[in-house]
Parts: structure tokens; sequence; C-alpha cells
């Protein structure tokens, strides 16, 4: 698609009309509902309802986008094929244009209903770095991890927009040198930059989502940051786990990228060997070629590239569901932190900072070990869009309060 919109779009913006990723916005005093993002604008789609100019179901006039993501694929594609008409052809910017407002006047809302939260660990540099630090006499990874896409359930109840701040968690925790576990405030706060994805279409329970139909179920995709409290999860995770130390806030992106937005950012996963179990098998490229860049503060500390990930969307899907557990509209798989082999690649402090024993310096020649009350970790990814240029997410930024007493 080469199409172009008459709306003015700025190439660093992200948001073209090969891209359209679905939100949730307010004004004051007015109710939240369902939008998309085109250059520096939000589409309002229960306007463009109310005006008769795309179908609706009652999808649109919503604070969430569950119900529009249970109306399945053909609706997606339909929705996305109108708006692309309405934003493109000349002959519709007269009734469209008075449904566009400058993303500078809303709030951006959380996008979706959480369902259920699964997090994943499907980075093979993230889980042998990880190894490494906590199992420095060992092997990196455990023997299940080539076999399968290792995961936890987290939770959904503690999901939160972009900008929503993240006060210091307080809990147990044992420093090395101690015999004993105290308790008070984490000093070991950490980001995790990560991808997820949404589903929108339930799935039966006792049977399962095979990887050629995650099309048919996920809606679209989200950066995520998985907010870690280090010194908690390390005492807690022994031998279950993590729990406390990473269920009091997850961070998600303001913007939902549909599939259809992500067909350019397609390309082969890395090779697996050992071959997967038959239901884990892929026949299509399913690795996807996102730029993260990771900021503190304003300044890039990383950029991780999720094309690199062992496990794919699909394989993990197929996974969740293998036990017959069905799908829910709603439910949100992170991928788990995205690593590189290369040191700035890192997808967490713990990496990037070997748990504390190395200093991270910032390009202002500030230095961390961990979070400090008063930063902001900021993610974002661009991706190869369908028009030529770069398809975004928006930013995903959280602000570190200090604990409460
Ligand atoms: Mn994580």
């Amino acid at each position: 698609m080469t199409t172009v919109s008459w709306v003015e779009v700025n190439d660093d913006d992200g948001f073209g009309v090969d891209n359209l990723p679905y939100g949730v916005f307010s004004r004051p005093g007015e109710l939240p509902r369902v939008g998309v993002a085109i250059g520096a604008h939000v589409l309002d789609l229960a306007g463009l309802s109310a005006a008769g100019l795309v179908d609706d179901r009652r999808w649109f006039a919503a604070g969430s986008l569950n119900g529009f993501m249970i109306a399945g694929r053909a609706a997606w594609q339909a929705n996305r094929a109108r708006l692309i008409e309405l934003l493109t052809d000349e002959r519709h910017r007269a009734s469209v244009e008075p449904h566009l407002i400058p993303l500078t006047d809303v709030e951006l809302l959380r996008p979706i209903e959480v369902a259920d939260f699964v997090d994943f660990y499907s980075s093979l540099d993230h889980a042998t770095n990880a190894g490494r630090i906590f199992r420095p006499q060992g092997e990196p990874l455990s023997p299940n991890w080539k076999h399968l896409p290792v995961a936890y359930h987290g939770r959904s109840g503690t999901i939160y927009p972009s900008g929503t701040p993240i006060v210091r968690p307080c809990g147990q925790r044992r420093a090395s040198r101690d015999q004993e576990p105290s308790y008070g405030p984490s000093l070991k706060l950490d980001f995790e930059a990560e991808v997820g994805f949404v589903a929108g279409v339930p799935s039966a329970a006792g049977s399962r989502v095979p990887t050629a139909g995650f099309a048919d179920h996920v809606f679209g995709f989200v950066l995520v940051n998985d907010w870690s409290a280090r010194d908690i999860q390390f005492w807690e995770s022994q031998p279950l786990g993590p729990f406390l130390g990473k269920s009091f806030a997850t961070s998600i992106s303001p913007w939902v990228v549909p599939l259809a937005a992500l067909e350019a950012a397609r390309v082969p996963q890395p090779v697996q060997d050992p071959a997967p179990l038959p239901y884990l098998q892929v026949d299509e490229p399913w690795g996807l070629d996102l730029a993260l860049e990771i900021l503190i503060n304003g300044q890039v500390v990383a950029r991780p590239s999720f094309a690199s990930m062992y496990w794919t969307p699909p394989q993990q899907l197929a996974h969740a569901t293998v036990n017959g557990a069905p799908l829910r509209t709603g439910d949100l798989f992170a991928s788990g932190t995205v690593s590189g082999p290369e040191r700035d690649q890192r997808g967490c402090l713990l990496e990037l900072t070997w748990n504390g024993a190395e200093h991270l310096e910032l390009p202002d020649g500030s230095k961390r070990l961990f979070l400090e009350d008063g930063d902001t970790v900021t993610l974002r990814a661009t991706a190869p869009g369908t028009g030529g240029g770069r398809i975004g997410f928006g930013d995903l930024s959280g602000t570190v309060l200090p604990a409460n007493p």
C-alpha cells in the first residue's frame, strides 16, 4: 500500500495511514471512546459512527477496545479498509475532518480491559544473561528452555496506561551480605522492555489455538514495561514466582497496533535447534522486525531488536492454550525482556548493570545501578510499515515515585 492520507503526517510520527493503531481517549468532560492515531491527531471513531461514516455494532462509544476486539478478523479488516478509504480519498475530507482531534487535546487511556496476563521469557540472550547472573556456577538455560516458551501468570489488575506514576514497591528482601530478610522499599527497581499481543476472539475450553490460528484470534500488539523489583523477586522466587516483585505494576502503550499493520515487519525467526514439538512448529515467518528504544530521563540507554526473539508470538499462543485453557477477550501475552547479544541491546538494568555490579552511564554523565525516585523510563518501537516508512506505537512512559512509608 502506498496510498497517502490527506491528513498531514510527518515521517517521524509513525502514524501514517499504513498504521492506524487503536486507542481509547477522552477530553475533559467527555466520555472515553475509541479512536485511531493518524499524524498528530486521533480520529474519533465514535464520532464517525454517529455521523454514519463507519459500520459500528456498539464498538466505538466505549471505554475499551474489547467490544471491537471480540468482533473478529472480518470486522477488523472491514473497518481498516473503510478508514483507509476515508483518510485517503479527498472526497471524504469535508465529512471526516470534523472528527480529527489534536493528540495534544486528549488524554490517552488504557486501551484494553485486560483479562488474563501472561509474561513469557522468550529472548535467548536475556534468559542466558539472567541465568549467568543468578546461577553463575550452573548452566545458564534450564533444560526445558529450548523446548517450550517459559512463562508465568502475572496480575492483570495492575496493568496501567502510559503516564501512570509507579510508586516504588515495598516488600521483603535479603541482601547477599545479610543472613535475615528485612522489610522496606525495593533497592533494585528495574524496568523490562517487552512487546505484547492482545487476544480478541476467545477460544473454547478444552480446545487449543494452533500456531496457524494466531491471526484469527489476535487483535494487535502493544509495548509493555514489566516493572520489576529485583531484590523482592530474588528472595521470594525460591522455588515459585515471580509474585510481588512483579505484580505491583505493568505499563502498556496507549496504542494497539493491529496485526495488519505489521505485515511488512514479518521476518524469519532465528533457527530453532532442537526443532520444537509439532504443536509449536510454524509454517510462516513470524519474527517481527521491531526496533525498540529505551530511554531514562529522555536519554537512550539501549536499543534491543525484537526480531531476535527465539520464541515467536504464534508459538507462545499455541503453548499457552495447549492444555485447553481458553483464551479470553483482552488476554495480554508479553514477550519477556527483549535483549540482543550486544551490551547496548539489553532490555533491563539487571543485564545493563549486571545486577548492580557495573554502573550504566547515561549520555549526560549520570550513573545508574537501578532506578532512582523521579526517574522516567520511556519505551518506543518502530517497525517497517507497508507504505515504505516506519510505523510506531507511541511513547510508553512511567515515572518512579518514592515508596509510601
Ligand atoms: Mn518480564
